[in-house]
Parts: structure tokens; sequence; C-alpha cells
């Protein structure tokens, strides 16, 4: 089997209503703009990918092109030996591995998790807020999570002073004694797209929100709680507290977890699929993980492709937790999932992998058109 083309599309979906992604400071999404790649074989099939994009994005087909064609996709150790190549060409491309798997899935009639080894058990899922909310609203969120089935929410930090990000997990606390909380400050790395860069925290903050969260109980981890690549400041912080720290969702593949496990900056090692590592180098990060005594719990907020490039990547290892990205009333499963026939659901706080050949979702080609800029 041989690769023969790429084709992007650049998706623009708007949103229902506006959203505060905690990771903008001061901007607001009005619509889910995502890249979708198509990579075609000689054999009829073809994988699909997706990334994050935005208005007037890269033009990537050219680049993943001279790369990729002429290739057999099923070579997934061979073709990641050069991605970095197109790194050097413009782009991080991790992401595009997973249309390989889901050539090699389609190819072989199974879904990828199958293919690697993992089984169809359902994964528990944490419902994954994506703004800061004052207590009362967040409340009610929780409330409806907790009546759906989920056992364990994931609060965003970012609050000018981190007592009022606190006083909103403390409510929470003591109106659901039993729910498992995640915190996430996405300290790790910027996201300057609406013209400002969020305040860090320093060492201090961090261990400031660190000790809160101990008072607190049940706090399953602290999320990027300082930039990705401070590998000692992260370790300093880890030393200092009981709360397990969380991270590396952008990271650059293999390497960077290796530093992490070095230094002892981490507890729970967080790759993406399409964001840090793919999926198979994914699978190595839970060997790493597993081997040294590290928990891992895969990122996977992006969009309903990378949430199941994700999903088989849990499935394929004995992750615990599933990130579901969830955010009413603009960032719904189904906005996430727009370039899908079926949105990926949860049932009693529980998520399915997807069963059906390669990746196992149904890309809805109607909307592509009609989301296509
Ligand atoms: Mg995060």
């Amino acid at each position: 089997m041989e690769i023969t083309g790429i084709t992007q599309h650049r998706l623009q979906h708007e949103l229902p209503a506006p959203f505060d992604a905690s990771w903008v400071p001061g901007g607001q999404q009005t619509e889910l703009a995502v890249d979708l790649f198509e990579v075609h074989t000689d054999e009829g099939i073809t994988g699909v990918t997706a990334m994050p994009s935005f208005p007037g994005g890269l033009d990537l087909e050219p680049v993943f092109e001279s790369q990729l064609v002429g290739e057999n996709p099923h070579h997934v150790e061979r073709i990641l030996d050069f991605l970095d190549t197109v790194e050097f060409l413009g782009a991080d491309a991790r992401y595009i591995e997973v249309a390989l798997w889901d050539i090699i899935g389609k190819d072989a009639g199974k879904p990828i998790y199958e293919l690697l080894g993992g089984d169809d058990e359902p994964i528990a899922a944490y419902a994954s807020t994506g703004a800061i909310k004052p207590a009362e609203e967040r409340l009610d969120y929780v409330a409806d999570r907790v009546a759906e089935g989920f056992e364990a929410v994931k609060l965003r930090f970012g609050s000018p002073d981190v007592e009022t990000d606190l006083d909103v997990a403390r409510t929470i606390r003591e109106e659901f004694p039993d729910l498992t909380l995640m915190v996430d400050a996405n300290n790790g790395w910027s996201m300057r797209l609406a013209g400002e860069v969020g305040h860090e925290w320093s060492l201090a903050e961090a261990k400031q929100v660190a000790a809160g969260l101990e008072a607190i109980g049940d706090v399953a981890w602290l999320e990027e709680p300082l930039p990705q690549r401070n590998y000692q400041r992260l370790a300093e912080l880890r030393d200092s507290t009981s709360i397990a720290i969380a991270g590396g969702e952008s990271t650059g593949g293999l390497a960077s977890f290796r530093e992490y496990i070095d230094h002892r900056s981490l507890d729970v090692l967080q790759p993406d699929a399409i964001f840090a590592t793919g999926i198979l180098d994914g699978k190595k990060v839970a060997g790493m993980a597993e081997a040294f005594g590290f928990e891992f719990a895969p990122h996977t907020w992006s969009n309903g492709i990378g949430l199941a490039a994700n999903l088989h990547l849990l499935a394929a290892t004995q992750a615990q937790w599933c990130e579901y990205p969830h955010e009413p009333p603009g960032f719904l499963p189904e906005e996430r999932d727009f370039m899908l026939k079926e949105t990926i659901v949860t049932e009693d706080g529980y998520v399915t992998p997807p069963d059906d050949p390669g990746l196992g979702v149904d890309i809805d080609w109607d909307v592509v058109e009609a989301t296509e800029v």
C-alpha cells in the first residue's frame, strides 16, 4: 500500500454561544476552527486526522505530501523517524500519524486500540470544564454532571488571585464531598490568540494552590501549574506537596517525558495523541509511566477526531481517566464533534472507545463541505 496524496480541509464551525476558554486570557472563542486532513492511498482507503486551526491558517498539504507520498502507511516507526523534517518545514506533525493508524485499522477491519493490545472496556470519564466561572454557576454545572453519572470534574484555575479559584473549589467540595476534583492551571504553554498572554503563577503561588487543594481533599491532580519545560521548578513544587502534579499535553514527543521522569517533575504524564506524541509514541509514554511508577492520563481537548484518537490511546493502555471536554453553553459535545455523524457520548460517566475499524468515527462530509472555508 502506498500513500498517494493529502487533502487538507480548513473548517470553521460557529459555536452556539461564545466560549471563554481559560487558556485564551481575555479572548472569546466564537467558533471551532479545525484543520481536517485526509491521507489517501492507492488501495482506496483514506485515513483522517485533525488539528486545531485558526483563521488564515497554514497550508500544510504540500509539506505533508513532500514527505509522505510513496510511503507505506503501515510503516509507522519508519515514518516517525523523519517527521522531524515536517517540523523543520514549519509544522509540528505528530498528529498526522493518527491518520496512518486510521488507515491501518480500516485495512485490518479492526479498531486501532485492538491492534495495540487494548480492549473495549468503558473508561471512567471526568467532565473537563474550559472556562473560569463563579462558584454558583459552577455548582449548577457540577450538579448536572453528577446527575449524568460523572464522578469527577476538572476545574480551571487562572483568576488574578489564586484564592478566588480556591474558593470555587471549596464551595464545590462542601456541596459534593464525594466528587473527585482535578485542577488545571493551563500555565504550561502560551496560547496567544487574543493579543494577551495570561499571568503565569510563581512557584510560591503554585505552592499556595497546592496547599489549598490538600485541605480541600480528593484532588486527583494539579495540572500545568508552571511552564511545561521548567522541569526543575516543577520538581520543587512536587516535592513540597502531596497533591499529584500533572502535565505534558503539548510537549514535543518522547524526550520531554524522559525529562519529566529524570527530574521527577510530575506524577501524572498527560501526552495528547494530537498535540504531543501521536498514538504509538503515546503508548510508549504509557510504558515509561508503567516502568517508572508514574500515572498516565492523556489529554484530549481539541475536537471529536482528537478525542477519538486519544480514546484509542486510552483503550490501548491501562489509563484510569478519560478527559471529556464539556463546557456549556458554547462548547457542548455536539459542537466539539461537529464533523462527526455521531457525537461521542458518556453513559453513567463512562465513555466507550469507538469500535468500528480504524478511528471508528464516521465523518459527516456534508458538514465538512458546509463548514469549509
Ligand atoms: Mg490541560
